[in-house]
Formats: C-alpha cells, structure tokens, sequence
C-alpha cells in the first residue's frame, strides 16, 4: 500500500507547497528541484550557490582539478542540454575523506537558473 503514497511525490501542488522546480534561465529546461538541494551554503564562481543530489538536462564539460576553500577537487562543468548555458559544476573526487559525500553531487549556480513551474 505504501507504493501508492509515493506517486503524490510528482505532483506538488496537491501536497507540497513549497515544491520548486528549477530550470535554466535562459530557455528554462528543467534542471532540478527543491527536493534535491543538499545544502543551501554554498558559493559558486557568480554568487551563491546550491549543493544539489539530482541535476538532469545538462552536459558534462571537460574534467579539470579546482582547487576550493574545502580543497582539492576534480569536476566538470555541467551546462544546459538546450542552450548551453553554464548553470554550475558536478563534483567527480575530493582528495578529502570528509568531503568525498560531494562526489557525485552537483552545484547550481543561482544567478544561472531561474523558478519554473
Ligand atoms: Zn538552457
């Protein structure tokens, strides 16, 4: 019976009302939602910036090492499927034991992407 609850989970406006979707600002292809964020404290290269799970609709640039306040990281830049615009970064590998939980994990770049609905 728990299965039939779950399917509520795509249909915010019945039961989550703070449910945001978030698409890139330029063509607003959907990117994620706030069901994803992981952390809102972050800063990316143009302001602030969100630590999110899931990022779908986008392109992996080339991987390169970046070297950040937490250490050294190897990313690529994720970019918009429909417009390429670059919206934030994926996290690869840490070099750090405490902050390998990033790998994986995308960042959102807010000045990149915009509330869809
Ligand atoms: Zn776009």
């Amino acid at each position: 019976m728990g299965l039939r609850y779950s399917s509520y989970i795509d249909h915010p406006k019945s039961k989550h009302a703070k449910f945001v979707t978030y698409g890139c600002c330029h063509c607003r292809t959907h990117l994620s939602s706030s069901a994803q964020i992981m952390s809102k404290d972050y800063r990316g290269t143009t302001g602030d910036a969100y630590l999110m799970n899931k990022v779908v609709n986008v392109f992996e640039g080339n991987k390169e090492t970046r070297h950040m306040l937490t250490g050294r990281y190897i990313v690529c830049d994720i970019l918009c499927h429909m417009c390429r615009n670059l919206v934030g970064w994926k996290y690869l590998e840490s070099d750090r034991k405490d902050q390998r939980y990033k790998e994986g994990k995308y960042i959102l770049e807010l000045q990149t992407i915009c509330k869809v609905h």
